[in-house]
């Protein structure tokens, strides 16, 4: 049962008033009762002591009847009992009473007490004549010798009727003050709980969104500091909020002006967030609080998020979903668990690069059956020709092989674009080299160039033929650019990965082209490089078969100092 704060108050305001009330009744009749019996036994005192005299003499003398005469006179008038009794506790005298059907007296408490000297005082049943009566005795004293005592007493009768009086008025004065308290006590409570139920409506406003629930109040206690603390708070979180909902706002905005689709899950993978683009990806109607699986059904996606790692790195990778193609990039917030995912269409640009592929595979096909006629009659005319025209012979020579050599570049370059999978297997790197480098030795002692190698005894994982071309090319680059000093090939290992490096002392490239020189057809010197028989291929395809052994490279190079190509592999 819930027990309000007015109950709790009011039943603590009643338990005191009813205890402070029983209190007063229980010590305030006392109190009168005894002051009232005090004043009763003085009175007695008084009365006893007034006649004292008298009956002294009557006593001293032994004149016994006249002394009981005399007791039942005065007792009659003054309506009190009178008794007279001598030191060895026999009745001489009584108002009310013969005294000698009387018994020894000398045991009662009050004629003890005044036998000892002292005023005797006792409210008791009285066996004489069956009442409960108020006694007060003196004692008689002749020659200062106690010679008896004089006891006068008022029947209880009267005593006890008017104490039931005041009993009952000081009961009932109880009763009005209780209810005058009660009366109070529901003022009092509800003054203490009627701020607490207001500052409860206002919160519970508060909680169901109502940013404008304010308490007024007129009192200048705690309640009023704790209001307006109330207030300051929730114009604090209207401030919040509306500035909150303003940002959200612009979030939205903005994230829905995005061309890509954007999408934010929790830690379990269920859609918290996501932008327009996104729900016209997946053509679906309703997508919070369903799982990213559900709606982006790719395995590739699902790969990614696994591999996910919590240094926040982002993954990204073609992917297809609903016959488009996407760039999908993906990260993890460490701190709340959650991944982001953006998905960039590029199904245009996919189909323009299949168009520029299939255009290129086709142009070198179609060039390099004309190319070759044109090179073997070329070389039929050298052989037969006039001596006149065989400079020019030389030149359409020249070109027809830079022709060619720009063929072949652009063919393997298709091919590598066009097959995903590679055939990897353990490839050790000395063996490799050494075919590769006995290719070569024509054009090293032509140019008087030293080879060193330093590769140890290092295997990689990875496709011989296609890393085969990197060495070819690289080291094709590195005869082509160098006129005189040595080429060095260095290979290390460590757990994680293997660096290869290819370095040369030759003319080396400028700094500003370092940036540009993976792109195609890039080339830092074009006379010289085509006097070289380069085609600014070479590099591209190194990196597209590095890129593809998921390895890395970096070129090194200053003008005139040589260049440094350093590869990277990562190891499985
Ligand atoms: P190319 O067939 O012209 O050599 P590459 O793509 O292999 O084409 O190289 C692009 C350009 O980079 C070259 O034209 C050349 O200027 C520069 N280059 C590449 N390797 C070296 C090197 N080892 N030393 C100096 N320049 C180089």
């Amino acid at each position: 049962m819930r027990i309000t704060v007015f109950v709790k108050a009011l039943i603590g305001y009643i338990v005191v008033a009813a205890l402070l009330s029983v209190l007063v009744l229980v010590f305030a009749f006392r109190i009168v009762k005894n002051y009232h019996l005090n004043t009763l036994a003085d009175n007695l005192t008084k009365i006893a002591i007034s006649m004292e005299s008298d009956v002294t003499g009557l006593v001293s003398s032994g004149r016994t009847d006249s002394l009981d005469t005399l007791v039942k006179n005065l007792g009659a008038k003054i309506e009190t009992r009178i008794t007279v009794i001598d030191s060895a506790g026999i009745v001489l005298a009584d108002s009310e009473n013969n005294p000698k059907e009387m018994e020894n007296h000398k045991a009662r408490k009050e004629i003890t007490a005044a036998l000892k000297g002292d005023i005797g005082q006792a409210l008791r049943f009285s066996r004489t004549v069956k009442k409960e009566m108020l006694y007060v005795a003196i004692p008689i004293r002749t020659q200062s010798e106690i010679s008896g005592v004089l006891r006068v007493s008022l029947y209880a009768r009267e005593i006890n009727a008017l104490l039931n009086s005041l009993q009952q008025r000081v009961i009932a004065v109880t009763l009005v003050i209780i209810a005058v308290s009660l009366c109070l006590a529901i003022i009092f409570s509800r003054n203490i709980s009627k701020p607490l139920r207001r500052l409860v409506d206002a919160s519970r406003r508060v909680a169901q969104g109502d940013f404008d629930a304010n308490i007024i109040t007129k009192s200048r206690d705690e309640f009023k500091d704790l209001s307006d603390s109330f207030n300051h708070m929730v114009s604090r979180l209207r401030t919040l909020i509306t500035d909150l909902t303003s940002e959200k706002e612009t979030l939205d905005t903005v994230l829905n002006s995005i061309q890509e689709g954007i999408v934010v899950t929790d830690k379990s993978g269920k859609i918290s967030l996501y932008n327009d683009s996104f729900q016209k990806i997946v053509k679906a109607q309703s997508i919070k609080g369903k799982f990213f699986w559900e709606l982006i059904r790719s395995a590739k996606v699902g790969a990614m998020v696994e591999n996910l790692d919590a240094k926040g790195n982002v993954l990204s990778d073609n992917i297809e979903l609903d016959g488009g193609n996407y760039l999908c990039s993906i990260s993890f917030i460490s701190s709340s668990g959650q991944i982001v995912f953006s998905f960039h269409d590029v199904t245009e640009i996919m189909q323009l690069s299949t168009i520029k592929k299939d255009f290129v595979v086709n142009v070198s096909h179609e060039l390099r059956t004309p190319l070759t006629a044109i090179k073997g009659f070329v070389e039929t005319l050298e052989d037969e020709g006039v001596d006149k025209s065989k400079r020019y012979l030389e030149i359409i020579k020249r070109h027809t092989n830079r022709l060619i050599s720009i063929v072949n570049d652009l063919q393997q370059l298709s091919e590598l674009e066009a097959v995903e999978q590679l055939e990897v297997e353990e490839v050790n790197i000395a063996q490799l080299l050494k075919p590769i480098l006995k290719m070569f030795e024509p054009q090293l002692s032509g140019k008087g160039l030293q080879i060193e190698l330093d590769v140890n005894d290092i295997d990689v994982t990875a496709d011989p033929f296609k890393l085969e071309q990197v060495f070819i090319n690289l080291i094709d680059n590195s005869i082509k650019y160098s006129e005189k000093g040595k080429i060095t090939i260095t290979a290390k290992q460590d757990t994680r990965q293997t660096k290869i490096v290819v370095e040369d002392t030759g003319i080396g490239i400028p700094k500003e082209h370092i940036p540009r020189i993976f792109e195609r057809f890039y080339v830092v010197d074009k006379s010289h490089s085509r006097k070289m028989g380069g085609t600014g291929l070479g590099l591209s395809i190194v990196k597209h078969i590095i890129q593809a052994h998921r390895g890395t490279i970096d070129i090194e190079s200053e003008a005139r100092k040589g260049a440094r190509v350093t590869i990277t592999l990562p190891r499985e």
